[in-house]
């Protein structure tokens, strides 16, 4: 092997501040969950030598990025971009090739490069140990607070009938102390919790309290807490933001277009769009020190429009996600899919020559999680309760309109992962899935759209061929990323 091998040293670039551990979540309006990790701290010393012969090449799909340049992936490692000799070390592993790793590498580069080539390659994951925990616990319990039925907007894709029904502040205290002490009863570290509506900001001062008494819990029980305020945008005030920052709770705002591409979507009860309060709401909270998570709804109606936001969100810094509406009782999603995959094309075509600092594919299409492996598309059923304006249990917020969950008061967490009819089904449990090249990145998508749309959780997501178009071109922006950040560098 040692002969063939050419005499160029091998180049291993991926994300060195990228968190590979399970629980990635992130702020959207909705759920997601990562279940598998395969995070592993090997640090490259003398005394690691021995245990060198023991690494594996991990298995990994590759995408050509140019002539030099391959981007690996695969459920148990990183997105991690490779030049040729490193590459062909790797498939030399994985066909059971057997050589000298250190000596060969040392020998082409001397022995720093030898060690730091061995340490990339094992903290990306492309080179593992046997045996390696696969399956890591989950660690955060999210709950979504429904603080109340109230909204001043109404837009197109909204699933609330919008009574004027809020929680009240003792349900809302009584809910916070269930959370904790299922989380708690449970093992888990973190406690998150999502405060939604109807519009969050008409019950500010309320959810003030509730962040009092829900860091007093976190204190007391030592659970980690993180708090998000998902919010149209539209009644923040230079004063709610610098409170929000205050008391380190973070905000979601709901942004769809720029302009009219945004009103289509999202307006006043009386018609007029929100897209001027909402993109000064932005402003509002980045002057007020906050990063504010942009939520992205991405509709046929809105789905044309996505390059000329995704350029404004690209330069004015701010993380987003990009989320397809989803159908509910109120809603109908009847376009032609091409028009979501073309307009999600071009929005990458827009990434691509503005790479961001920080990896996006965690929230780049829909509900999968491209940036971390995991089994289930959201932690529905697993790990995640939410809570109506009265305090009643539901699987997810869309099923609010329906029953609750009839809960066994010992252990909530126990009756929703025993429901008499479960829809969050791994990935390895629905049929079309369990074969996919993408199974643990999709997972599926969202299993209460799927069960809604073919009346069974077991198959694929009504978004399949969508996914399909854009998760090789979702890796290949991150691929590209990672080389632009690489030449930066250099
Ligand atoms: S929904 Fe489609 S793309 Fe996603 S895992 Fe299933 S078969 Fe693959
Ligand atoms: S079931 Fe669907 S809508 Fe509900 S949390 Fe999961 S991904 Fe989101």
């Amino acid at each position: 092997m040692s002969n063939s091998y050419p005499p160029t040293l091998p180049v291993v670039i991926f994300e060195h501040s990228n968190k590979f551990v399970p629980g990635g979540q992130c702020d959207c309006d909705c759920d997601c969950a990562c279940g598998l990790s395969t995070a592993t701290s090997f640090v490259f010393d003398k005394s690691v030598l021995p245990r060198i012969p023991e690494l594996e090449a991990a298995s990994f799909s590759t995408i050509k990025l140019n002539d030099e340049y391959t981007l690996c992936f695969g459920p148990t490692c990183q997105p991690t971009v490779v030049n040729h000799p490193a590459l062909d070390l790797l498939i030399g592993l994985k066909n059971h090739q057997h050589f000298s790793l250190y000596a060969h590498l040392s020998k082409i580069g001397g022995e720093i490069c030898a060690a730091e080539t061995i340490q990339n390659l094992v903290q990306s994951g492309l080179l593992t140990l046997p045996h390696q925990t696969l399956e890591a616990s989950p660690h955060t319990l999210t709950a979504w607070l429904h603080t109340t039925d109230r909204c001043n907007l109404r837009c197109i894709y909204c699933y609330l009938p919008h009574r004027p029904e809020d929680m009240s502040k003792i349900t809302g205290d009584e809910t916070i102390h269930t959370l904790f002490s299922e989380a708690s009863r449970n093992g888990y570290s973190k406690v998150k919790i999502k405060y939604a509506g109807g519009e969050p900001l008409l019950r500010f001062e309320t959810i003030l309290g509730w962040h009092e008494l829900a860091a007093q819990l976190s204190a007391e029980l030592h659970l980690e807490l993180e708090e998000v305020i998902l919010s149209n945008g539209t009644l923040l005030t230079p004063e709610i933001a610098a409170s929000i920052k205050k008391h380190g709770l973070r905000l979601m705002i709901s942004l769809d277009g720029l302009g009219a591409a945004h009103d289509v979507h999202r307006h006043f009860a009386n018609g007029r769009g929100s897209f001027e309060q909402v993109s000064l709401a932005i402003v509002i909270a980045q002057q007020a020190g906050l990063s504010p998570h942009i939520s992205v709804t991405v509709s046929t109606q809105n789905a044309h429009s996505l390059p000329e936001l995704v350029a404004w969100l690209c330069a004015n810094k701010l993380h987003f996600n990009l989320n397809f509406a989803r159908e509910n009782l109120y809603y109908a999603e009847n376009g032609d899919q091409q028009i979501l995959i073309d307009g999600m094309l071009s929005a990458f075509e827009v990434i691509r020559v503005n790479p961001p600092n920080e990896s996006i594919l965690a929230g780049l299409v829909d509900r999968a999680n491209l940036a971390v492996p995991h089994l289930r598309t959201c932690a529905v059923e697993q790990d995640y309760l939410v809570f109506n304006a009265r305090g009643q249990l539901f699987r997810c917020q869309m099923e609010m309109s329906g029953n609750p969950v009839t809960t066994e008061n010992k252990n909530i967490l126990n009756s929703f992962r025993r429901h008499s009819n479960p829809i969050n089904l791994p990935v390895n449990k629905k049929g079309n899935c369990k074969t996919c090249e993408w199974m643990y990145w999709c997972t599926g998508g969202c299993p209460l759209l799927t069960y809604r749309l073919n009346g069974r959780s077991d198959v694929q997501s009504p978004y399949c061929a969508v996914y399909k178009s854009l998760y090789p071109e979702s890796f290949r922006l991150e691929g590209f990323r990672l080389l632009a950040k690489y030449a930066e560098q250099q």
